[in-house]
């Protein structure tokens, strides 16, 4: 089960230093701000970005000598250090069959990474979960949040507001696929979304309430999905195009722009089908400033054209949820694509 994060200013600090038995899994940013605050000693203090499954274990050997009875392991920063806490509180239990107390403390809200329990981790580049941890607490600190680019914390919407083409994509499945279906599922993912568009004006700033929203909006889904049984109702077109580009340009992208870009090319295609209108999310973004333009992250148009030329092999060959890149509606031609790239340039 997910547990419900913790709010407050500095809270990150409060914790630590409370602490005398611990070790922290960070990012040079985050732990700047938080070492000079810091009155307590930690046994250890390491960086990690690589997400490398090799990588991780050789951390792992590295740093079990560390880990005796009553040890804490602190995770700060955005996805891979909160994922690489999470992979050697879960090593350390399976192997060395010792328990560790996990803190999680998001430096920065921009993935779920840090209210999920499975583990990404990579190997041979793709991303795998394995194993499970559950941290003793997650605590936001808005002050450290508050501190990391804000665009880097708008980007934050992601997997809450994926929602509002994954909508699209389970009716398509329901009436085409005979997927099965929860009306209330349905209903609760579609008010987590409004709940989030709800909190614009906040989540521009990038304010306390602000990340509260992001927050409860990630809160409040990954618990949705939990229930369900399975991503359906956060996850569908709008994420396998991504992961279908990902797949050519071999490129990682701020995943709340990549993922806004392709909600509104799902939703485009979903036509009748779609469950939110176009200009109400096109909207919403130009009201937070989400730099989903391909122009604003880096992608070029031929390798967007390339994906959707791509996508629909992919969804199949990967083998995911089906949605509307399944759908014998659709047929991207050359054509096709063109029409959407003009659409994405509209926009
Ligand atoms: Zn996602």
């Amino acid at each position: 089960m997910v547990k419900k994060p913790k709010f407050g200013s500095w809270i990150s600090i409060k914790k630590i230093n409370k602490l005398n038995n611990f070790g922290i899994i960070t990012v040079q940013e985050p732990w700047e701000i938080l070492e000079p605050k810091i009155t307590t000693t930690p046994k250890f203090v390491v960086y990690n970005n690589n997400m490398a499954l090799s990588h991780l274990e050789e951390l792992y050997k590295s740093l079990r000598k560390f880990i005796k009875k009553d040890f804490s392991l602190i995770g700060i920063g955005g996805g891979s250090p909160c994922d690489t806490a999470k992979y050697i509180a879960w090593k350390m239990a399976n192997e060395s069959k010792k328990k560790v107390d996990l803190f999680l403390m998001p430096s920065i809200i921009s993935v779920d990474a840090f209210l999920c329990s499975s583990i990404a981790v990579r190997v041979n580049g793709k991303v795998n979960y394995i194993g499970e941890s559950a941290p003793e607490e997650i605590l936001v600190d808005y002050e450290l949040i508050k501190k990391a680019p804000k665009f880097l914390n708008r980007a934050g919407v992601s997997d809450t507001i994926s929602i509002t083409s994954a909508l699209g994509d389970w009716k398509i499945a329901v009436k085409e696929n005979n997927d099965n279906f929860d009306q209330s599922v349905f209903n609760r993912a579609r008010e987590i979304a409004k709940d989030l568009m709800d909190a614009r004006t906040e989540i521009k700033k990038v304010s306390d309430k602000g990340i509260k929203s992001l927050v409860q909006g990630f809160y409040n889904e990954v618990k949705l999905c939990e229930e369900w049984g399975n991503a359906r109702p956060e996850e569908g077109s709008e994420h396998f195009l991504a992961y279908c580009l990902e797949s050519i340009t071999k490129k990682h992208y701020i995943h709340g722009n990549l993922i806004g870009l392709n909600i509104l090319i799902s939703l485009y295609l979903q036509e009748d089908n779609a469950v939110f209108p176009i200009d109400d999310i096109h909207q919403f973004f130009d009201d937070i400033n989400l730099n989903f333009k391909p122009e604003e992250q880096n992608i070029s148009y031929a390798s967007l054209q390339k994906a959707l030329l791509k996508v629909q092999d992919y969804v199949v060959s990967e083998d995911l949820f089906y949605s509307i890149y399944n759908s014998p509606q659709l047929i991207l031609s050359e054509e096709k694509v063109e029409e959407i790239i003009n659409f994405v340039k509209s926009l």
